[in-house]
């Protein structure tokens, strides 16, 4: 027999929305995990039982099975749920948790003539952590409020320091050594959002390395944040 009790995460005490599940199995919603796990740290531990995972390992892949599962056994809890988050999306902060990921390509390939033998392409783009957040912001491309993007060479490059200004946010080269590029990730100025500042060390390894960090940006000034707020207060006045 089908028990709601199997379907509870044991942060929220609610049926799962958003189901997500760790390499130890444990399913958390993904707001409740996003809320309780400091991803700032490179290592994080499932909240039930401690296992440790690195930041790479996306625990933020939605159990698609599952939310299917849940909704069609439980319909009136799950419904229950939807309208909690549409109540949550509505309560939107100013800091809004995103990921960045970046990393570099790599491929080798000899040339005799000169001797340079890898090409590497280090990379940089922003994304949500939290559907939610995507959908409360109208799907807007996060990478659309980028100015530019600076990455810092080694000073043997010509130039070594190369700022790119529309996406994708990418520069490729031919080296002989790894190095760390400093990269520096600035927005418009009308959103008035903080530089993202961050370090990527390169990897000369198989077709590269991807990373992903998470960071909090100031989104007050953004006019689509401001339309969400506008018209939550307007909804909150017409239901008293
Ligand atoms: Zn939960
Ligand atoms: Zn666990």
């Amino acid at each position: 027999m089908i028990s709601k009790e199997d379907y509870l995460c044991s942060i929220c005490l609610g049926i799962f929305i958003d189901p997500c599940r760790l390499k130890c199995q444990h399913v958390f919603c993904q707001s409740c995990l996003l809320d309780l796990i400091d991803f700032h740290n490179i290592k994080y531990k499932c909240p039930m039982c401690r296992v440790e995972f690195i930041n790479k390992e996306n625990p933020l892949i939605i159990d698609l099975e599952l939310q299917a599962f849940v909704q069609n056994n439980f319909p009136n809890q799950y419904q229950q749920r939807v309208e909690e988050q549409k109540i949550i999306r509505s309560l939107l902060p100013n800091e809004l948790k995103i990921e960045v990921n970046y990393g570099n390509y790599y491929k080798f390939e000899d040339d005799e003539d000169d001797g340079l033998q890898h090409q590497w392409t280090v990379h940089v783009s922003l994304d949500y952590t939290k559907q939610s957040d995507k959908i409360a912001l109208n799907n807007l491309d996060l990478n659309s409020l980028i100015k530019n993007v600076t990455f810092t060479l080694d000073e043997t490059f010509f130039p070594d320091v190369i700022t790119v200004r529309q996406p994708p946010f990418l520069l490729t080269r031919w080296g002989w050594d790894v190095f760390t590029i400093p990269i520096k990730i600035k927005f418009k100025k009308e959103h008035k959002i903080q530089p993202i500042e961050l370090e990527h060390h390169l990897v000369f390894e198989d077709d590269g390395i991807e990373k992903r960090q998470i960071v909090k940006i100031d989104i007050s000034n953004l006019s689509q944040f401001q339309v969400l707020k506008q018209n939550s207060q307007q909804q909150l006045q017409q239901q008293q």
